[in-house]
């Protein structure tokens, strides 16, 4: 048992751990006898680095064990130089998005917040520099916000709330918390499609969240944050890429103030739709709809599929043991 210890002992400490080490011993500005003390009553590190890859574009991904599983975090770097991590808050998923590979592995449990905290540790100590934080990773944010908020309560003491994206594919209830409680991070909303039909072919939560009602809440969290909204379409090639798609999203789109990031599918091994391998859209079908959106006044902007070299793209991410690439 620590006796009680000077306050600013206990900032001593926070910074080393925010600094990314990874032992008491290394917290070289506290004494050694309680550096000792310290290692005997707490664990620094409940997670492992498992493996570091990189695709030779910037893009890098890190696998992480944790208890019963491997999760993984990938950094990408924009044109400017800029480090995003993307950081997973579940083992697995229990959304089933028909076009995501951690859909396909399914659902084994939450990680609790020193586990989401710490794949950003990791992160930090190969890339210091980390600009903008997402998660988009593995799992649904929204079904683990106790947990996220947990780890968001840490990490918003190096990184601003303005600097941090929370992306979910669309529980209207976890949008209002996040709108009534906070933290006031910006969200991102995997649209994918507006025709509620085909939503609902793609994408499971629709049918507890359809789009009438995910629109009530982006309002509501529009008017409570006061914050553009991203949202964001997986598209899928010959699927959800037409005129008329354009339009059904214009439709869902008037009244907020939104930009649309536009994701050409990153393949994935045995994924399909009603029988038919998914496929990315080609180049001339992605340049229709994009006219189409833009001809509606929607700002849109192309995500390239970066960290694919890695299966670090969007989509893509779900290791279920160490020889995964
Ligand atoms: S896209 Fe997101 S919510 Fe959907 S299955 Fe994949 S990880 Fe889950």
């Amino acid at each position: 048992m620590l006796p009680p210890l000077p306050r600013y002992r206990a900032e001593q400490v926070f910074a080393w751990i925010n600094s990314g080490v990874d032992s008491f011993e290394a917290m070289n500005n506290l004494p050694l006898a309680l550096r000792r003390e310290l290692d005997s009553c707490f664990c620094l590190r409940k997670t492992s680095l498992v493996k570091k890859l990189e695709d030779g574009g910037g893009a890098v991904k890190l696998q992480i064990g944790v208890s019963g599983g491997m999760v993984e975090a990938v950094v990408l770097v924009d044109g400017a130089g800029r480090r995003t991590a993307c950081l997973s808050t579940q083992l697995g998923c229990a959304m089933g998005c028909i076009f995501c590979k951690t859909g396909l592995m399914g659902f084994a449990r939450n990680l609790d917040g020193a586990e989401i905290t710490e794949q950003f540790y990791h992160i930090r100590k190969f890339y210091p520099d980390i600009a903008n934080i997402v998660f988009m990773g593995m799992g649904e944010p929204l079904l683990n916000l106790g947990e996220l908020r947990r780890a968001l309560d840490v990490l918003c003491h190096t990184m601003s709330p303005r600097r941090v994206t929370v992306s979910t594919c669309g529980l209207a209830d976890g949008i209002i918390s996040l709108a009534d409680e906070g933290p006031a991070v910006r969200l991102a909303v995997s649209l994918t499609s507006a025709r509620e039909d085909l939503r609902g072919r793609l994408m499971p939560v629709s049918a507890a969240n359809p789009l009438w009602r995910l629109k009530e809440a982006l309002r509501y969290h529009q008017a409570r944050q006061r914050r553009r909204i991203t949202l964001e379409a997986a598209l899928l090639g010959g699927i959800n890429t037409g005129a008329e798609d354009a339009a059904a999203i214009a439709a869902f789109a008037e009244g907020l103030d939104i930009v649309i990031n536009l994701i050409p599918w990153n393949p994935v091994e045995n994924l399909s739709f009603e029988g038919r391998p998914l496929k990315e859209p080609s180049a001339a079908e992605l340049g229709r709809f994009c006219a189409e959106l833009g001809k509606r006044g929607l700002k849109t902007v192309l995500r390239r599929g970066k960290g694919r070299g890695i299966s670090g793209a969007c989509g893509q991410l779900g290791a279920a043991g160490k020889d995964s690439p």
